[in-house]
């Protein structure tokens, strides 16, 4: 009797594409999709590390495991809230929905009134406008850094921008001030001294190429000693025909007494900026995007201005940013705001259950935004060796690193997660304990 070769019972990729499942797949993820998974598990099978009949099953469990994006999910354990390795804000469960009813066909620039076109995120503008009153129009593009080479090529271009010597900064990842400025085409004109900038120095900068004068609010490092600078007010109070472009960086919309450092649009404006400029995904907790508020014949230049076209946010950015203004609490609000107390028990529940000590912990505000400002909070310390199989397990979970030891802060974790975390950190410490503990 001849043996029948193993191999020609793989079942056939035909046979596998017919089933229910596989086509049930097909409509989710693509056919190339399932077809390469098909194929490299019959491979499997082929070298002999999968019995034939385990074939089906494999792609059927792989299949099912498979997700549209291979960005995962990350728990934020790290006590910072707007870190920009993680996608800066998480959007509130309002904004998340937002973008889920906006991904199909929607009137975002059609009024279906009339059935006529209309004004693009009208919506998403007034939202904005309630929330910043003082502001008379506002101007959404795609981030912080769009929006100044947006204010400076319509307001500057060929002509001069004012600015401090002590407000050329760099962000992060090769955002330069200067370097972005001076690609609109406008020249620098700087003043004053990295440490003290004086009223004067502005005056005598000031002529007629002067396109407009920019602060910035260096969010990220604090110049502290012998300094100076010049408000908001006492510019617009000396100078009054030339635009004052406020960059405010985070994008608080109005005072938060959390944070008493951080500027905000509603006291920029009402001190006398014409213009301010923030992120849409610092403190503002939304999606990515640069929001310009202020007068309206300075957004109307703006977004007349063909680089306008460029910079232009997508529909779901508009809905998440309405929606991150007329929904609940966004979770970095939350973040923000946590209770220490609350942190705390939560933090001891997490060590009652896993081990650890509970230590007390400095949250950031991270972003940029708020440098030196400490959040109390508290921490659960764990062996340095756990970082690498929390970053790695699932769900992935991100701890902070620090003088030897890792160390799991709850404050950017909502607390429907902390089972979650529970057993993420017990599968992270059972890796490193070895066999033998287990
Ligand atoms: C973050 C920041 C920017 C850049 O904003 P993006 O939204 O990241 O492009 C510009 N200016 C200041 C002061 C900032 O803090």
């Amino acid at each position: 009797m001849s043996q029948v070769d193993p191999r020609r019972l793989i079942p056939r990729t035909d046979e596998l594409l017919a089933l229910p499942a596989t086509r049930a797949a097909v409509e989710r993820v693509g056919v190339r999709v399932v077809r390469d998974l098909i194929r490299q598990t019959q491979d499997r099978a082929r070298r002999g590390e999968l019995a034939p009949d385990q074939v089906e099953p494999v792609v059927l469990d792989q299949l099912n495991a498979h997700r549209p994006t291979t960005l995962r999910p990350v728990l934020n354990a790290t006590g910072v809230v707007i870190h920009t390795n993680l996608g800066r804000a998480p959007l509130s469960p309002a904004a998340t929905e937002a973008l889920l009813s906006a991904a199909g066909y929607v009137d975002v620039e059609l009024d279906l009134a009339t059935g006529s076109r209309s004004r693009r995120g009208v919506a998403a503008r007034q939202a904005l406008l309630s929330a910043c009153p003082t502001a008379a129009d506002a101007l959404i593009v795609n981030n912080g850094a769009a929006a100044l080479v947006l204010a400076t090529t319509a307001l500057a271009a060929g002509r001069e921008v004012v600015i401090s010597r002590g407000e050329l900064i760099e962000i992060g990842a090769g955002f330069r001030l200067p370097d972005l400025i001076a690609s609109t085409g406008a020249r620098l004109r700087e003043v004053g001294t990295t440490n003290r900038t004086h009223l004067r120095d502005y005056l005598d900068a000031i002529g007629p190429d002067t396109g407009c004068i920019l602060k910035v609010h260096p969010s990220n490092f604090r110049v502290t000693g012998f300094t100076s600078g010049v408000s908001i007010g006492e510019l617009r109070s000396a100078i009054s025909e030339i635009p004052l472009v406020a960059d405010l960086g985070s994008g608080l919309l109005t005072p938060d007494p959390a944070l008493p450092d951080e500027p905000d649009a509603t006291t920029a404006l009402t001190e006398g900026a014409d213009l301010v400029v923030a992120s849409g995904d610092k403190l503002f907790g939304g999606p990515q995007a640069g929001l310009l508020l202020g007068a309206a014949d300075l957004t109307g230049r703006l977004s007349k201005h063909p680089l306008a076209r460029a910079v232009r946010v997508d529909k779901l950015t508009l809905a998440a940013i309405e929606a991150t203004l007329s929904g609940g609490p966004t979770p970095v609000s939350r973040a923000l705001h946590a209770d220490p107390d609350r942190l705390q028990s939560r933090a001891e529940r997490l060590a009652a259950t896993v081990g650890g000590t509970v230590v007390p912990h400095d949250g950031r505000v991270g972003g940029g935004g708020a440098p030196g400002v400490p959040l109390p909070g508290w921490a659960v310390q764990l062996p340095e060796a756990a970082a690498e199989p929390l970053r790695t397990g699932e769900p992935a979970v991100l701890p902070r690193v620090h003088g030897g030891v890792c160390l799991v802060d709850l404050r950017c974790i909502p607390e429907s997660d902390d089972v979650r975390l529970m057993v993420a950190v017990e599968h992270a410490l059972a890796a490193i304990e070895g066999p033998e503990s287990g």
